[in-house]
């Protein structure tokens, strides 16, 4: 069997501890992981999408089978593309079910060999999403335990009007 690789998809608008999580956790079962941030995103995203990288790079340690790509265009047509056959996905709790479950199938449907491997975050992760850090952090809330260092800053850069 050759190398065993995973495609970790996302928004990432911004990276979060869970997504962080469920990162180290993929690693242990795939041989590489790509994570892949979404470029054409229908929500207008509050980080561009460089940013969006350098800050999932910046959160992980550079020693492990990592790499951070924009992906434009459909997940499927990229998984075809790079000949990868598992599509890594974070689940938190059953409001995440439905929608995750349409996309395996609808990306299944679009790259027959694809299969959506589902990974749950530590407990403490289960209710941090981006959307909510994003609100915290502009009402004016510490969101330091919630997201990377990096990403904290940038946060805090954005908020704080006198920084
Ligand atoms: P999308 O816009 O594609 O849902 P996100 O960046 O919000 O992108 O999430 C990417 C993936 O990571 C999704 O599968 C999502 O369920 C998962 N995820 C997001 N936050 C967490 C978390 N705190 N713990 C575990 N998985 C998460």
């Amino acid at each position: 069997m050759g190398m065993r690789r995973a495609l970790y998809p996302g928004s990432f608008d911004p990276v979060t501890n869970g997504h962080i999580d469920v990162i180290y956790r993929a690693i242990e079962l795939f041989d590489e992981l790509i994570v892949a941030i979404a470029e054409n995103d229908s929500k207008t995203p509050l980080f561009s999408t460089e940013e969006r990288v350098e800050s999932v790079r910046k959160s992980l340690r550079n020693d492990i089978p990592v790499q951070v790509l924009i992906l434009d265009g459909l997940l499927a047509d990229f998984a075809k593309k790079n000949q990868i056959n598992v599509v890594i996905r974070g689940l938190r709790a059953v409001s995440d079910f439905e929608f995750e479950f349409q996309m395996a199938l609808m990306n299944r449907h679009l790259h027959p060999q694809l299969e959506t491997v589902f990974l749950t975050p530590q407990e403490d992760y289960t209710y941090l999403s981006s959307r909510l850090v994003k609100e915290v952090a502009r009402l004016g809330g510490d969101i330091s335990k919630f997201v990377p260092p990096a990403v904290a800053t940038k946060l805090k850069k954005i908020y704080t009007p006198c920084l």
